[in-house]
């Protein structure tokens, strides 16, 4: 299975990702923890893009590209992977097709979309607090302190982070349908995008997640049983 996953911040889409490449048995592959993995070992490309972050700069897209480049070509991706952060334009996508089809003649098989709508994630966003000492975060409506406004675990007094802020949320929202709108179309036009409605208990969207990928497992499934007979020396199975 060689998945996309897409959402707008919010749609607890790590969350999603860790709990949906499990139970696929994929390794999940995101941005982040590529750009951590190449910092942390040094690699050139690692330098590189520290040295952009440093400066509070994007990482260049050539540098992304280069780094997700070769975390496809781990042993462990060879046959599936979750990417989570990549690719996030239609320019980005293009790669991941050539980068596909060059190093393992294949494709994706699908681009699963949690779908939220913006007064959701900024009930969800705009409700969190976070304690200034140990950095724990509690929500108004989901899971409230005892006290208001402190923390149960240190006593420590509860803060909205900005990025929790109503109008930067909207605002963060906003950006994501703007960028995300063309790559989301470009994926619909290929017939890979599967828009996953992703409001409610963490556990439902997972499992919601699990019955819209069981047709592409299937097919993949299909297909390389398919392969496998069309292999030389194969012997052909009688059905039944
Ligand atoms: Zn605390």
């Amino acid at each position: 299975m060689r998945l996309v996953l897409v959402g707008p911040p919010g749609a607890g889409k790590g969350t999603q990702a860790q709990f949906i490449a499990e139970h696929c048995g994929i390794p999940k592959i995101s941005t982040g923890d590529i750009f951590r993995a190449n910092v942390t070992e040094g690699t050139p490309l690692g330098v590189q893009a520290k040295a952009f972050m440093d400066r509070g700069d994007l990482v260049p897209d050539d540098v992304t590209i280069e780094m997700v480049r070769n975390r496809l070509a781990e042993p462990d991706a060879l046959e599936g992977f979750l990417l989570d952060g990549f690719p996030r334009t239609v320019p980005q996508a293009q790669v991941l097709d050539d980068i596909l089809l060059s190093t393992a003649q294949t494709r994706l098989d699908v681009v699963l979309e949690l779908v939220v709508d913006d007064d959701e994630v900024i009930r969800r966003l705009s409700g969190r607090r976070t304690c200034r000492s140990c950095n724990h975060i509690w929500h108004v409506d989901f899971d409230p302190p005892k006290v208001e406004g402190v923390c149960d675990i240190d006593a420590g007094e509860l803060y909205q982070r900005e990025d929790d802020k109503s109008e930067t949320v909207a605002n963060r929202l906003e950006v994501y349908a703007l960028s995300t709108a063309p790559l989301v179309a470009f994926y619909a036009e290929q017939g890979l995008l599967v828009g996953l409605d992703a409001t409610g208990p963490v556990d439902d969207v997972t499992q919601r997640a699990i019955d819209a990928l069981r047709p592409f497992e299937h097919e993949q499934a299909v297909r390389q049983a398919a392969a496998v007979a069309a292999a030389p020396g194969a012997q052909p199975t009688s059905p039944g």
